[in-house]
């Protein structure tokens, strides 16, 4: 095995910041959404991310028709975003 070029190692190095920065962004990003959807009960449809708040309870979403079930569309949302939700607290 040679010794890596000073061009090899500033490439892992780019990619190596670019890697952080990526996931640091995606990081914020997914908080940003938790912390829009915590602020609205969670009203959000799962399938296509429309805001459902004003929609009443059973009926079909009005973006993409899927039927509008708030608990289980709350346990979802927080299934996936907050990690300290587990599934044996569900509704
Ligand atoms: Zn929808």
């Amino acid at each position: 095995m040679s010794i890596p070029s000073r061009y090899t190692i500033i490439l892992y190095l780019v990619a190596t910041i670019l890697m952080f920065a990526g996931a640091f962004a995606f990081t914020r990003h997914r908080k940003r959404v938790h912390r829009a959807y915590e602020a609205r009960d969670y009203r959000v449809c799962v399938g296509c991310g429309y805001d459902i708040a004003d929609q009443p309870d059973g009926s079909p979403c009005p973006e993409c028709g899927l039927p509008i079930n708030f608990p289980e569309f709350k346990h979802q949302w927080r299934n996936m975003f907050d990690p300290y939700y587990t599934i044996s607290s569900k509704k």
